[in-house]
């Protein structure tokens, strides 16, 4: 479907940030519980790419498995509290069995419990985002799965699929592995279509793909639809995705060293472009920053962060994370970025240094009003 597959392999090569997706059906021996070889099979191959300079982080499920096992339950129940309530249980048993396989090759790890909404609340995203980064950071490779208590979106459908594609926004991985127990995306259903092959590589958005992978009732909870749908959102980021076999022996040091394996989903080129269309897209402004000439020439033309030194005016009542609009003293819109500070706080601090932000608000978050990772010009 691509006619260029091995610029992309060679591109998903040389990622740097990954997150890589376990499902259900991989982390666990059907029925019987954590499949601890396997998860220590994977810890091998990331601790190996964390050696080699990459990010890693990790989007598993398993707890409702593991937990329903715990319980003696032979079959999955129906009911949504049973369901939650298994994974509460399984959640220990997973996190402890990944925090072992890590330990094992020298790594720490550290829990996180997210939900959709996490993300889509901007306090909430930046402060998920500030978290994982300086675990990033410090070298620890966090672990991440639904929580499962509070919210019920990845045990209804997904199976993490989705989460494993927010959180490629959040973190702006540059690659998503999506392991799962296929060996990718097919052309067709092979158990009904014997001509089926395996799609090497295609663009992320490409409509034909969502009509390829079906509704995903047939092939169980998170098939391939919502793999497909997981990729399509991480492109927003400019991440793409490889949908693989997890079973494949090394099959995460196979796509580092650029093999053809599984089916690579790649997003649009421009990481810029990408961003842009992601912030503009899903976000309202809530609030103007009218910047000094040099604010906005240091924004135009050195792509850096805004700091609270380069704004003269606030207008708008908004929240910390939430979307800003950045004008120059004629009115005109210079860029947008998600706010690290509420317009009260903005208010304090607007036209003072950075050493002087503490001393104004009592307190110190980020040291930017606007990271530069969050702010597109326009
Ligand atoms: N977050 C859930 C888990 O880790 C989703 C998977 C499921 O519903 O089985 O178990």
């Amino acid at each position: 479907m691509h006619a260029d597959e091995s610029r992309l392999r060679r591109t998903a090569s040389e990622s740097r940030r990954w997150v890589v997706k376990i499902g259900s059906a991989l982390a666990t021996r059907e029925g019987a519980g954590l499949n601890a070889d396997a998860i220590a099979e994977w810890a091998g191959q990331l601790a190996e790419l964390r050696r080699a300079g990459r990010d890693v982080i990790v989007v598993t499920s398993g707890a409702v498995a593991e937990g329903a096992a715990r319980l003696g339950w032979k079959v999955r129940p129906h009911s949504l509290h049973q369901l939650q309530a298994a994974a509460a249980i399984g959640q220990m048993g997973l996190v402890r069995c990944w925090e072992l396989a890590f330990k094992e090759c020298g790594l720490l790890a550290a829990q996180i419990l997210l939900t959709h909404e996490d993300i889509a609340n901007r306090e909430r995203y930046l402060n998920s985002r500030s978290t994982l980064w300086t675990l990033l950071q410090l070298g620890v490779v966090p672990v991440i799965n639904e929580n499962d208590t509070v919210a019920t979106e990845e045990i209804k459908l997904g199976d993490n699929d989705t989460l494993a594609g927010l959180v490629s926004n959040l973190v702006e991985a540059d690659l998503l592995v999506i392991l799962t127990d296929q060996d990718g995306l097919m052309t067709a259903d092979p158990r009904s279509d014997p001509t089926a092959t395996l799609i090497g590589a295609a663009e992320a958005e490409d409509p034909r793909l969502l009509a390829i992978a079906g509704d995903g009732g047939a092939w169980g909870r998170g098939g391939m639809r919502t793999k497909v749908t997981a990729a399509r959102l991480a492109a927003r980021s400019a991440t793409s995705t490889v949908i693989v076999g997890g079973r494949r022996p090394g099959v995460l040091l196979d796509i580092a060293a650029g093999r053809s394996v599984g089916t690579l989903l790649a997003a649009p080129a421009t990481k810029l472009a990408a961003r842009k269309l992601w912030l503009a897209g899903t976000l309202h402004v809530r609030g103007r920053l009218k910047l000094d000439a040099g604010a906005c020439r240091v924004l135009r033309e050195q792509g850096k962060s805004l700091l609270p030194v380069g704004v003269m005016a606030i207008e708008g009542e908004f929240e910390r994370g939430e979307l800003v609009s950045c004008i120059d003293e004629s009115g005109r819109e210079v860029a947008r970025g998600l706010v690290n500070y509420s317009a009260r706080e903005t208010a304090a601090i607007k036209g003072l240094p950075s050493s002087r932000l503490e001393e104004a608000l009592g307190y110190l978050r980020e040291p930017e009003l606007i990271h530069r990772d969050n702010l597109a010009l326009v």
